[in-house]
């Protein structure tokens, strides 16, 4: 299918190809010709390099966006979805390749990676059925006059996306703002930019016209000069909290919509009625799933009362997790010495590691690992009890209540995911409804709301209005046009003439 398949079918370190920015269906290096390494976390070795972009590289993309405007808008619904539905056949013959390259660069198993893609697949799926939605409400008002709504495409849009799911996050936002008739610049994150350049290649391949879908490769420089291009209207954002801050009031500046999705740090509440074997084996997966980088990974077990059987068995299903297979590897080395500070941290201020993933090696991949950790007796006044470590780190705070539980919920400043873990009906209700969080589940690790549901949290974890996927992001990408219209000539008077 593409100029660049990934060959490897292994974990066996592979070099590959570099990586530049995609401009009116061409592949083109940077202005300033500088690169990045990409680095293949597993093994600390260099897989290729990404262009490194800034305003320049903005401005044509935004200007190749900007000729490829007016023909897919005036594209009829119906037709531009249909590359959506090669777009998902193209990725599903492809599933291995995309998986594959996508452990590579991240670091992820390779089932977890498969799964990521495969959650990519379900996002562009989701997309070919909003000309349903699309269809707008219609009524007559007045005699003779009728009102409707249609929704028009924002025009020119961007979306920067983080490094911990390169194929996916990208996969939240194109399906909805391109078939709404938008045209669109992502900035990859340059830790991983391979994802969305086979993204690239395969909407191409599904008849997708050049200029349509452009990447900008780069870091803050490029970031910045998305946020501040006037002529970009719409702008979504998904990384940490810090960046997506910045990132939300700079883009509020030119008037434009923003969206940024920020960092987590999500609590599981586990009371002593909770089954034992799905709350610890639904604990550990949301905890180590994808090394802990996820933005809706557990981090924060709080346990009410007594639930010691249940860390007992946390326990022995994180310490038999074998490392590089069972799970991968961080994404760097500053994120593996970051997240052992922590850990370090707590153990100082006298929490007691319960299983230790410090130090983590495995044999003949010499990157960066850190294995599944967890601590007790976490307070929520220690960094590991209300930082984001986004690592394999859970801590257990203990506390008597429920109402307690809720209340250290509740005192985080982040609101992306909370979950009950309990066999009482009324009390996941109580826990649901007074949960800080915009994502919640009852005995669920990582409530990920599926489509039509729409991704996003609360408080420090999101800034601006709506959500990301499903419905929301068909909202976020289009604006609604009302006519009003009159074609009886009638000469009667109403309130309307
Ligand atoms: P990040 O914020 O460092 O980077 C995200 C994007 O911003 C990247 O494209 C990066 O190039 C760019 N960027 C980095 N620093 C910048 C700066 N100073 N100015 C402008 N742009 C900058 O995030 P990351 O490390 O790639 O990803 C991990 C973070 O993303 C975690 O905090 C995680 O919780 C969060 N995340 C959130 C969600 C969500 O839905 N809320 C989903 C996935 C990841």
């Amino acid at each position: 299918m593409s100029q660049f398949p990934f060959a490897k079918r292994d974990y066996e370190f592979q070099k590959y190809v570099d990586c530049h920015n995609w401009i009116g269906g061409q592949w083109v290096p940077s202005t300033s010709g500088k690169t990045i390494d990409v680095v293949n976390p597993r093994h600390g070795q260099v897989m290729g390099t990404v262009s490194w972009s800034g305003s320049e590289d903005v401005a044509k993309a935004v200007e190749a966006a900007r000729a490829a405007l007016p023909g897919w808008k005036a594209t009829p619904w119906k037709e531009r979805v249909q590359v959506l539905f090669r777009v998902k056949q193209i990725m599903e013959e492809n599933l291995d390749e995309l998986s594959w390259l996508l452990s590579h660069e991240n670091g992820k198993t390779i089932a977890q990676a498969c799964g990521s893609v495969l959650k990519g697949i379900e996002c562009v799926e989701f997309g070919t059925s909003l000309p349903n939605m699309a269809g707008g409400d219609q009524l007559d008002v007045s005699r003779g006059i009728n009102c409707k709504v249609t929704h028009e495409p924002e025009g020119i849009c961007a979306g920067i996306v983080p490094f911990n799911f390169p194929t996916m996050v990208p996969l939240w936002m194109l399906p909805q703002a391109l078939v709404s008739g938008n045209v669109f610049v992502l900035k990859p994150s340059e830790q991983v930019p391979y994802g969305s350049m086979r993204l690239a290649e395969i909407f191409k391949e599904a008849g997708l016209p050049d200029g349509v879908l452009n990447i900008v490769n780069g870091g803050k420089e490029s970031v910045e000069a998305l946020c501040d291009h006037p002529e970009i209207r719409a702008l979504a954002f998904v990384g940490s909290t810090r960046v997506a801050k910045l990132v939300y009031e700079r883009s509020a500046k030119t008037g434009k919509k923003v969206l940024a999705l920020g960092g987590a740090k999500n609590h599981l509440v586990v009371v002593p009625d909770a089954e034992p074997e799905l709350t610890a084996s639904t604990v550990v997966a949301s905890a180590y799933g994808c090394a802990g980088q996820r933005c809706m990974a557990a981090a924060v077990m709080i346990a009410v009362g007594d639930v010691d059987h249940i860390v007992e068995k946390m326990v022995e299903k994180a310490n038999t997790m074998e490392l590089g297979q069972d799970m991968g590897s961080v994404i760097n080395p500053e994120s593996a010495s970051r997240i052992e500070g922590y850990i370090n941290d707590a153990e100082k201020r006298g929490a007691k590691i319960l299983v230790d993933g410090r130090g983590a090696k495995v044999n003949g991949h010499e990157g960066s690992w850190v294995g599944p950790t967890i601590i007790d007796n976490v307070t929520p006044d220690m960094p590991a009890g209300y930082e984001e470590i986004f690592g394999p780190v859970l801590s257990i705070i203990r506390v008597k209540t429920l109402d307690e539980a809720i209340k250290v919920e509740n005192g985080n400043p982040y609101g992306n995911a909370a979950a009950i873990f309990t066999t009482n009906g009324g009390v996941a209700r109580y826990a649901t409804d007074r949960f800080q969080a915009g994502m919640c589940g009852v005995n669920i690790g990582v409530p990920v709301p599926r489509e039509p549901f729409a991704f996003g949290g609360w408080n420090h974890s999101k800034f601006g209005a709506g959500d990301v996927t499903g419905n929301d992001g068909f909202r976020f990408w289009t604006r609604p046009r009302k006519v009003t219209q009159r074609w009886e000539m009638a000469t009667d008077a109403t309130w309307m003439s």
